[in-house]
């Protein structure tokens, strides 16, 4: 199943796991992880946290096991997403 959105919730601690699993996905920053700008529907490049932007489909369908992979390897589980 795909992944149709992905966020990050507050208490990230920049362990820099997500993005060795995922780079085209996740990019760590000084305080939290973001998600491409290049993957999302809304073109930001932030938490998405907020707006809960879509990802570009044919991300969410390629990409959808290492989201995942990703998700479950944060040490504080501050990944989430959405299945459609
Ligand atoms: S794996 Fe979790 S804690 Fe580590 S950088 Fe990614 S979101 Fe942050």
């Amino acid at each position: 199943m795909a992944i149709t959105r992905v966020y990050i919730e507050e208490g990230c601690i920049v362990c820099n796991a997500c993005e060795t699993t995922c780079p085209e996905v996740f990019n760590v920053t000084e305080d939290s992880c973001h998600i491409r700008s290049e993957v999302r529907t809304d073109g930001q490049q932030d938490t998405n946290l907020q707006a809960k932007s879509p990802l570009k489909e044919a991300i969410g369908t390629e990409l959808a096991d290492q989201i995942e992979e990703a998700a479950e390897g944060c040490p504080v589980e501050v990944i989430k997403f959405d299945k459609g």
